[in-house]
Order: C-alpha cells, then sequence, then structure tokens
C-alpha cells in the first residue's frame, strides 16, 4: 500500500453545512466510516483534495421506527442498524446482511451510506498503485482497456454490498441532498450497470436517509463468500415472499455481488399464483440465472458464483415459502 496522500478534512454538523462543503471544494469526496474509501486512497485511487466527513451532522445518525416505516440514517453504523430491536425482530433480511458485511471492527465503523455507495470491486482494481501501473492501469480508473472484457467498452466491475438486495426487496427509498434541495427516489434508481460510472448521484450530492415500508413481507438474505469470518459476496441475494394460503402472492429477489449493481429480479410476476415446489424452484433458478451476469472480476469462476446465486435464491425462497432444503413441505 502507499502511503495516504495528503487531503484536509471537513466536518459539518448539519445537512445544509455538507451540501455547501461540496459546493465550496470541487475536488472533494463524501467519507462516512472510510473502511472502503481509506483503503482506496491508500492504494492510490483518488486523489481528493478534502474528505467531508458526514458522520457528525445528527439527523443522519438515527434509526427510527416510524408509523409510515422505518428511516434509516445514512451514518448509522452496520452494527448499529442490525442490532436494531425494531430491525432485529421485523426486518431480518436487513439485519442479516448488515452482520454479514465484513468483520466485526468494518460493522464498528463502516455505514449504510457507505454500504450502498460502496466503488465496486475487480481484481485488477483494488490493487496497489504499483501493481496497477504494471498492469498499465484499466479503463476504470488510469486505464483505456478491460482486461476483463479487452474488446469491451465498458466496466465490469461487480458492486458487492451486502446490504443494497435486503433493503431492495423491502421497495426501500432514499433520500438524496445536493445542491437542489432533498429528493426521494427509489433505491433501484441509484444504480447503472456500469462497474465505472454505478451511482447515478450528480457532483456534491450524497445520502441523507433510507426509508423502508412499516408493513414488511417475510424476507431473508444470505451470501457466498471465500472467507466466512470475512468477505466480500461472490453472490449475495435477498428474497422477500409473501403468501396467501399456499399460493405465492408477492415476490421480490435482489443480487448482489454478480452485476456492476445490485438489482431486482424481472419476470418474478411470472411466478405468482402457484405454491412454492420442486417445479417452481426451478423457474426461480432458471430466471436468477439468465439476468445475473458476473464475469472474470474475482478469483472464483463467473460460472460458479451464477449457479451459487440461483442457488441462494431457492434456498431462502423454499424457506421462505413452506419447504424444507430438500424441496418437500417442512
Ligand atoms: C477487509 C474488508 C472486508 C469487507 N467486507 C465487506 C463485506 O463483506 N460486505 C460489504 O458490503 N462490504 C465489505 N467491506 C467494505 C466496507 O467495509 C463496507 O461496505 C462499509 O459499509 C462501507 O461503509 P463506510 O461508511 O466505511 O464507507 P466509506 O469508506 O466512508 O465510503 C465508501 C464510499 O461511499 C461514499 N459515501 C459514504 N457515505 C456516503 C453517503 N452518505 N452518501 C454518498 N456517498 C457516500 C464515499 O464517498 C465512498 O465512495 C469490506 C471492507 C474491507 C476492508
Ligand atoms: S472490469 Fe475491467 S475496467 Fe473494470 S475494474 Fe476490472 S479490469 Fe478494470
Amino acid at each position: 500500500m502507499e502511503l495516504l496522500p495528503p487531503f484536509h478534512v471537513a466536518t459539518p454538523g448539519s445537512i445544509a453545512a455538507a451540501v455547501a462543503a461540496g459546493q465550496d471544494h470541487a475536488a472533494s469526496r463524501f467519507i462516512a466510516g472510510g473502511t472502503d474509501l481509506m483503503v482506496n486512497l491508500r492504494h492510490g485511487i483518488g486523489d481528493p483534495a478534502t474528505l467531508i466527513d458526514l458522520r457528525g451532522i445528527p439527523e443522519l445518525r438515527h434509526v427510527s421506527a416510524e408509523p409510515d416505516g422505518l428511516v434509516i440514517g445514512a451514518a448509522v453504523t452496520l452494527a448499529e442498524l442490525a442490532e436494531h430491536p425494531a430491525v432485529a425482530s421485523r426486518y431480518p433480511a436487513i439485519a442479516t446482511a448488515a452482520a454479514a458485511v465484513g468483520a466485526p471492527a468494518h460493522r464498528a465503523a463502516g455505514t449504510v451510506g457507505g454500504n450502498l455507495c460502496l466503488d465496486t470491486r475487480c481484481i485488477f482494481y483494488n490493487r496497489s498503485a504499483w501493481w496497477r501501473e504494471a498492469n498499465g492501469f484499466c479503463l476504470k480508473y488510469q486505464g483505456d482497456t478491460c482486461h476483463v472484457a479487452p474488446t469491451g467498452k465498458r466496466c465490469h466491475a461487480a458492486f458487492s454490498g451486502d446490504l443494497a438486495p435486503a433493503l431492495l426487496v423491502h421497495a426501500a427509498e432514499i433520500d438524496i441532498a445536493g445542491p437542489g434541495g432533498v429528493r426521494r427516489q427509489p433505491l433501484a434508481e441509484l444504480y447503472a450497470e456500469d462497474g465505472a460510472a454505478h451511482l447515478s448521484l450528480a457532483p456534491g450530492e450524497f445520502l441523507v436517509r433510507v426509508v423502508v415500508a412499516a408493513d414488511p413481507w417475510p424476507a431473508s438474505y444470505a451470501k457466498a463468500r471465500a472467507r466466512g469470518a470475512i468477505d466480500f459476496p461472490l453472490a449475495g441475494v435477498a428474497v422477500a415472499l409473501r403468501r396467501s394460503g399456499e399460493e405465492v402472492d408477492g415476490l421480490r429477489v435482489a443480487l448482489t455481488g454478480t452485476n456492476a449493481r445490485p438489482f431486482l429480479l424481472a419476470g418474478t410476476d411470472a411466478l405468482l399464483g402457484a405454491p412454492v415446489s420442486p417445479a417452481w424452484l426451478d423457474r426461480l433458478g432458471r430466471l436468477v440465472q439468465k439476468q445475473v451476469s458476473p464475469m472474470r472480476t474475482t478469483l472464483l469462476a463467473a460460472q460458479y458464483r451464477r449457479r451459487v446465486a440461483a442457488a441462494l435464491a431457492q434456498r431462502l425462497a423454499a424457506t421462505l415459502g413452506g419447504l424444507d432444503a430438500v424441496g418437500r413441505a417442512a
């Protein structure tokens, strides 16, 4: 790792002051726990003159269960989120995803906003500056060729945050602050399928809070990773499944770790109106395999990640749908 480049730290105490700091310092980056950004800076990725620390803004530090939904401040830490009584009891997928991030020290410092705005990852990118330079850099930063898909024109680095899918299956919305004020939008619209520009935030904009509906469907989250104690997801899946009697009448599946963005699986409506059965799970697995597009961005084979994503979705849906792990009625 390199020495950290010199930078100035701004510590705004309000949303308005953070917006103003973003305008005053053109070459600035927002920072929260720093568990992703500082590693990148030590790798020579980015050279911001100013870091704007969002953790001193009181509105960003709370989780509250309101009548119309759960409100999660962007600077709430993952440990606080996982342990919050309302989250642990009513939103187990969110608590599980937060508790599955890295190691305890990452969860004590890492925040909801930092996790949702995490940089994308690739074995040709998360490297020291000298390693990347020796390899001619790459399309995502400082170079012009993608080593994963050399004939292509876009970056396939994978978004690997754990929290996004668990929030997506609860139809989460986010508040974004910036020079134009505060606006609300679906979380899904934050992301684009381009590893070099996967966030739709305009310059000077930052995440203020996440809002999740008050009447959550039953949901769970699971991830596959190389090292169980501490690792990014090779594939992470959240499933929310609502039943009316035996039939599935609501289904959302969201994925992370396989594409440049976390995304909601399309076409799940075709699985409504039927009970979860082995044949139903086969159809779900095929839908997942069709829509994920893992590339050679991790040490594990893309085909493994494709298959494990489908298997995780099937396993979660089976349990939520009342079947045991081998597809019998539980
Ligand atoms: C060894 C190791 C293992 C890890 N394992 C995992 C893992 O298993 N799963 C996982 O999901 N992550 C993992 N991480 C990544 C990281 O620790 C977490 O994702 C953490 O939640 C990032 O949050 P942060 O507050 O530290 O982000 P920061 O590092 O502060 O910021 C990350 C990015 O988000 C931006 N940002 C921060 N807050 C905001 C905001 N409110 N609005 C807009 N932009 C913002 C920053 O500008 C930066 O680009 C790991 C990291 C390490 C070093
Ligand atoms: S996918 Fe290609 S462009 Fe993107 S980080 Fe990896 S090598 Fe670079």
